[in-house]
C-alpha cells in the first residue's frame, strides 16, 4: 500500500490521507508555486505506526527511503553527504488544524560531517554551526525528551561569557562550543549520544511526530474542538530552505487580510535572518509586515501576488508561511486562517460581495460559536481608567480576573471558582489548560502569530500579547508596571481589542451587532424553517431578545418574577398561609406584581406570541434554609418576629422531600393549590387585556409544566378556560386567542403525547428536566460528580444538558411529536430547554421538524445561523 507520496503526487482532495499541511504543500506544488520540494507520510501511516506498537514498519521505511531518494536527485543534494549534503524538516500534519500542539523539527541531517559540507557550501560557518545547535537543541527536546531549559541555560552561559548580547552577535566559535555542550547535555540527560547517523536521525523523528500525536496538549486540543482521536497525523518532509543565512534572508507569516477586524490589507510578522520557529515561539519579537515594503521591497511585492493567488485559489483568507533564503521567496505552508468571529463575518460578507462564494457557502463558514465572541464585552470608555500597559490586541473582547502567573494556578483557582487571568511572560501550548480556564490571556512576549494567541483567538478568549513594558517575575508572582507592583491575586482587566492592561475592575459595556452580522442574519432567516424564540422572564430581557430577532418568547419562567425582595416577602407569606383564605390575601399581593410584568412583556412582543409558565419549582426554593433561620431565630429580640421565624423553620420542615425535584413541583403544585395557578392565570389574562385596550397585539401562550398524565392537563386547562371566560365577557373573548399547552419534560409524557394532544395547543419540550429524568442523571450534581469523568473516559461523547442525546432522549422527542401530530396535524412543537441554543442540538430540531426553538436573547443570533445551517 502507498503510504508516502511526493508533493507534486497529492492534492487538496487529500486532506484525510495527507492531512492539512500535506494536501495543501501538494496543491501548491501543483500550481506552481515556490515551495521547496518533499513529501508526504499518510495518517494510515500513522495508524500503522501505532498497530506495530509504535514502531514504522519495514514496508513502510523502504518506501520512505525511495522517496528520499528522489528527493535527493530533485534537489541535487545527497542525505549525509559531506560536501553537498540534504537538510529537511519534519513536521507533523493532522487532518485538522492543531496549531502548535504537535512536534516539528527543522535542520535534520546535519551532524559533525555535514557541517563542514554546509559551512563550504554557503561559505558561511557561522550559519552552518547555528544551524546544527538549533538540531541538536530541538531534537534533544522533541525526540529525546530533554526539557528545553536545560538548553536554555546552556546557551545563556554561552552568550554570557562570549559577551554576546543577541543572537546574531554570536560567533562560530560561540556556536562550536554551544555544540559540544548541547552533545554533553544529551548524553548526561539522554543516556545517549546525539545520532550522527542522519538516517536515525530521520527515523527516530518521523517516530517522534506520530508520537506527539497523543501527547497531552494535543489531546486536550482535540478535546476542546471535537476532533477524533482516530484521525492520525500525517508527517511531512520538506528540503529545508534558510531564512538564517544573513541578511537578505528571513522568515514570517502572513494572513492575507487581517484576522481580527477581517479589513482587506496583509497582515503578519517577519524576522530578518531568522528561522520560522523564532517567529512563532515568541524568542524575539517580530516586526509588523508593513515594514518588509521597505526592507525587502521585490520580495513584498511577491508575496502580495503569493497571497492573491493562494486566497483566490483557496476562496478563503490563507495563513501563509514564508522563508526568504538569499532573496528568493519560498512558500512553506498555507492553510485557511484562523479568526477571530468578528473577521470572520466580514470576510465571509467580503466574499460573497466579490463574488468568491454564495450565501450559502458563506452561512456555512460562521463558527456559531464564535458568535458567542462578537456579542462579546468591551471596557465602558466614559470612566477613568489607570492603563497598566499596552501589549498587541490578540483578541478582542473584555476580561476582568486575578492575576495569575502559572497555568496551574489557573486551573486551582478557577475550580474554586475565581475568576483569573492567566499571565505570562510567553504562552506555549502547554499552558492549555490554563488558558482554558481563564477569563483572557496576558502575555509580555510574543506576537499576534504566536501559537498560544492563535489558540486563544480560536477559544474567544480576550488576549493581550507581546506588552513587553510591564516585567513579569513568575518565581516571584508578580509583574511590574511602571511604578505599580500586580502580585498575584490582584484584579486587573484586559482589552483585546486594544491590548490594554487596566488597574483592578472597571464597568463594561454589553456587546452590540455589527452591519455584516446584521447583514448574514437576514441570509439566515430566509434561509432557516425553524422559528427563533427566546427564554426571557422580564420586559428588559424580552426588548434585548427582540432586538436579537427574537420572533416570540418560548419560556417565560414565572417563578423568576418572585425573587425580588419585596415580592419575595409576599410569596412566602402565600406559601406560609394556614388557610386558603390566607393564602389568597398573599396572592392577592402578588397578583398586581406578576401583571405589570406580563404587560411590559406584552408590550416588548407585540405581535409575537409570548409562552408564560405557570409556577414550577417546588416551594421550599422560596424559603430561607433553615440553618439561616436558626441565625435570625437567635438574633431575633421580639416576641412576634420569634414566633414568625418558628413558624417559618416548622414550614421548611414541613416541605421538606428527599427528591425535591420529582415531588411537589410543577403542574403538581397547580393540582393541589389551584389558587396560585388561578392569580397567574388571572394576572396574565388582565395583563393582555389592559395591552389590548392600548391597541397591543397580544398573543399569550399558557403552558403548564411537569405534565406526565393527560388528566393533569385536562384539569388545569379547564382552570385556564374558566379564568378566560370571566376575564373576558362573550364580546371581548373572541380578541384574545390565547393557547394553552404543555412542556414535555417527563419521559412518561413523551409516552403518551397522542392522550396529552388532545387537551394541549402545542408541545414545548423542557429538555433540561427531560434528559434529567430519561437519564436518570440529576441535573444539578451530575457535572460536578461523574459528568466530567464520563466525558474523559468517553463513556459519553457530550455532556447532555449542553448537547442533546439524539439517540435516547431525542428518540422521545421525535415518538412525542408524530404521536402528538397523529391526533392534531397542526399541534405547534417546540424546544426550550438549554439545548435551544446549541448547534447540534438546533440541528436536531431542523431535521425532526418542530417549528420552533427558544434559548437565551444572547444566543439567538446563533440560533438563528444555525437554524440556517441545518437548512442548509
Ligand atoms: C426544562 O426542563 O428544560 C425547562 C426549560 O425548564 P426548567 O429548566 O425551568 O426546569
Ligand atoms: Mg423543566
Amino acid at each position: 500500500k502507498k503510504m508516502v507520496y511526493a508533493f507534486a503526487e497529492g492534492n487538496a482532495k487529500m486532506k484525510a490521507l495527507l492531512g492539512g499541511k500535506g494536501a495543501n504543500l501538494a496543491e501548491m506544488t501543483r500550481s506552481g508555486l515556490p515551495v521547496p520540494p518533499g513529501f508526504t507520510i499518510t495518517t494510515e501511516a500513522c495508524h500503522a505506526f501505532f498497530q506495530s506498537s509504535n514502531r514504522i514498519p519495514d514496508h513502510l521505511m523502504e518506501q520512505i527511503q525511495l522517496d528520499l531518494h528522489r528527493l535527493e536527485e530533485d534537489t541535487n543534494q545527497k542525505f549525509g553527504d559531506s560536501s553537498c549534503p540534504l537538510l529537511v524538516s519534519v513536521r507533523s500534519g493532522s487532518v485538522s488544524s492543531m496549531p502548535g500542539m504537535m512536534d516539528t523539527i527543522l535542520n535534520l541531517g546535519l551532524n559533525d560531517d555535514t557541517v563542514k559540507g554546509l559551512a563550504a557550501l554557503t561559505g558561511n560557518e557561522r550559519f552552518a554551526y547555528d544551524c546544527y545547535r538549533r538540531l541538536i537543541q530541538m531534537f534533544g527536546n522533541v525526540v529525546l525528551g530533554i526539557e528545553s531549559f536545560r538548553f536554555e541555560i546552556l546557551l545563556h552561559k554561552m552568550m554570557k561569557n562570549s559577551g554576546a548580547g543577541q543572537d546574531q552577535e554570536v560567533t562560530v566559535e560561540g556556536w562550536r562550543s554551544l555544540i559540544e555542550d548541547y552533545k554533553r547535555c544529551v548524553k548526561t540527560n539522554a543516556g545517549r549520544e546525539f545520532p550522527q547517523d542522519v538516517h536515525e536521525q530521520l527515523k527516530l523523528a518521523i517516530e517522534a511526530v506520530f508520537k506527539s500525536w497523543n501527547n497531552h496538549r494535543a489531546q486536550i486540543y482535540r478535546k476542546i474542538h471535537h476532533i477524533p482521536d482516530a484521525q492520525g497525523t500525517a508527517v511531512n518532509i520538506q528540503s529545508m530552505v534558510f531564512g538564517n543565512k544573513g541578511d537578505d534572508c528571513g522568515t514570517g507569516v502572513v494572513f492575507t487580510r487581517n484576522p481580527s477586524t477581517g479589513d482587506g490589507e496583509l497582515f503578519g510578522e517577519y524576522l530578518v535572518n531568522a528561522q520560522g520557529e523564532d517567529v512563532v515561539s515568541g524568542v524575539r519579537t517580530p516586526q509588523s509586515i508593513e515594514t518588509l515594503k521597505d526592507v525587502m521591497p521585490n520580495i513584498y511585492d511577491q508575496l502580495v501576488q503569493v497571497c492573491k493567488k493562494l486566497e483566490q485559489h483557496y476562496r478563503d483568507m490563507q495563513d501563509i508561511e514564508f522563508t526568504v533564503e538569499n532573496g528568493k521567496l519560498y512558500v512553506l505552508q498555507t492553510r485557511s486562517g484562523k479568526r477571530n468571529a468578528q473577521a470572520a463575518l466580514k470576510l465571509a460578507v467580503e466574499f460573497v460581495k466579490e463574488g468568491v462564494i454564495s450565501r450559502e457557502d458563506a452561512l456555512l463558514r460562521i463558527e456559531a460559536f464564535h458568535l458567542d465572541q462578537l456579542l462579546h464585552r468591551g471596557i465602558d470608555e466614559s470612566k477613568d481608567l489607570e492603563v497598566l500597559a499596552t501589549g498587541l490586541p490578540a483578541s478582542p473582547g473584555a476580561a476582568i480576573g486575578v492575576a495569575v502567573f502559572d497555568a496551574d494556578t489557573a486551573a486551582d483557582w478557577s475550580r474554586a471558582g475565581k475568576q483569573v487571568i492567566l499571565v505570562r511572560p510567553e504562552t506555549t501550548p502547554e499552558d492549555i489548560h490554563g488558558v482554558l480556564v481563564s477569563e483572557g490571556v496576558l502575555t509580555s512576549r510574543g506576537g499576534m502569530t504566536s501559537h498560544a494567541a492563535v489558540v486563544a483567538r480560536g477559544m474567544g478568549k480576550p488576549c493581550v500579547c507581546g506588552c513587553e513594558s510591564v516585567r513579569i517575575d513568575v518565581e516571584g508572582r508578580r509583574m511590574f508596571a511602571g511604578e505599580r507592583v500586580i502580585e498575584e491575586g490582584d484584579w486587573i482587566t484586559l482589552d483585546g481589542a486594544s491590548g490594554r492592561v487596566i488597574m483592578g475592575t472597571v464597568p463594561l459595556r454589553e456587546a452590540a451587532m455589527t452591519t455584516e452580522l446584521r447583514e448574514i442574519l437576514e441570509w439566515a432567516d430566509d434561509i432557516r424553517k425553524l422559528r427563533v424564540y427566546a427564554n426571557a422572564d422580564n420586559p428588559e430581557d424580552a426588548n434585548t431578545a427582540r432586538g436579537f430577532g427574537a420572533e416570540g418568547i418560548g419560556l417565560c419562567r414565572t417563578e423568576h418574577m418572585f425573587f425580588a425582595p419585596e415580592r419575595l416577602a409576599a410569596m412566602q407569606r402565600m406559601i406560609m398561609a394556614e388557610t386558603v383564605d390566607e393564602r389568597k390575601a398573599a396572592l392577592d399581593q402578588l397578583l398586581p406584581m406578576q401583571q405589570s410584568d406580563f404587560e411590559g412583556i406584552f408590550h416588548a412582543m407585540d405581535g409575537l406570541p409570548v409562552t408564560i409558565r405557570l409556577l414550577d419549582p417546588p416551594l421550599h426554593e422560596f424559603l430561607p434554609n433553615t440553618a439561616e433561620l436558626q441565625r435570625k431565630l437567635e438574633d431575633a429580640e421580639s416576641t412576634a418576629e420569634k414566633a414568625l421565624l418558628k413558624r417559618m423553620i416548622r414550614k421548611v420542615h414541613e416541605l421538606h422531600e428527599s427528591n425535591p425535584m420529582l415531588g411537589q413541583r410543577g403542574c403538581r403544585l397547580g393540582i393541589v393549590y389551584p389558587e396560585i395557578y388561578d392569580m397567574q392565570i388571572e394576572a396574565i389574562f388582565k395583563a393582555a387585556s389592559a395591552c389590548m385596550d392600548k391597541g397591543i397585539s397580544v398573543l399569550p401562550e399558557i403552558m403548564i409544566p411537569l405534565v406526565g398524565h393527560a388528566a393533569e392537563l385536562q384539569r388545569l386547562r379547564e382552570l385556564v378556560d374558566r379564568a378566560a371566560e370571566q376575564e373576558f365577557p362573550a364580546d371581548k373573548k373572541r380578541d384574545c386567542k390565547y393557547k394553552v399547552g404543555t412542556m414535555i419534560e417527563v419521559p412518561r409524557a413523551a409516552l403518551t403525547a397522542r392522550q396529552i394532544a388532545a387537551h394541549a395547543d402545542f408541545f414545548s419540550f423542557g429538555t433540561n428536566d427531560l434528559t434529567q429524568m430519561t437519564f436518570g442523571y440529576s441535573r444539578d450534581d451530575a457535572e460536578g460528580k461523574f459528568l466530567t469523568h464520563y466525558m474523559d473516559q468517553k463513556v459519553l461523547p457530550h455532556n447532555p444538558f449542553q448537547v442533546l442525546d439524539s439517540e435516547g432522549v431525542g428518540q422521545l422527542i421525535e415518538l412525542a411529536v408524530a404521536a402528538g401530530r397523529s391526533l392534531k396535524p397542526t399541534l405547534k412543537t417546540g424546544l426550550c430547554g438549554e439545548h435551544g441554543g446549541e448547534k447540534m442540538s438546533i440541528a436536531f430540531c431542523h431535521e425532526t421538524g418542530l417549528d420552533y426553538v427558544s434559548c437565551s436573547p444572547y444566543r439567538i443570533p446563533l440560533a438563528r445561523i444555525a437554524a440556517a445551517q441545518a437548512a442548509i
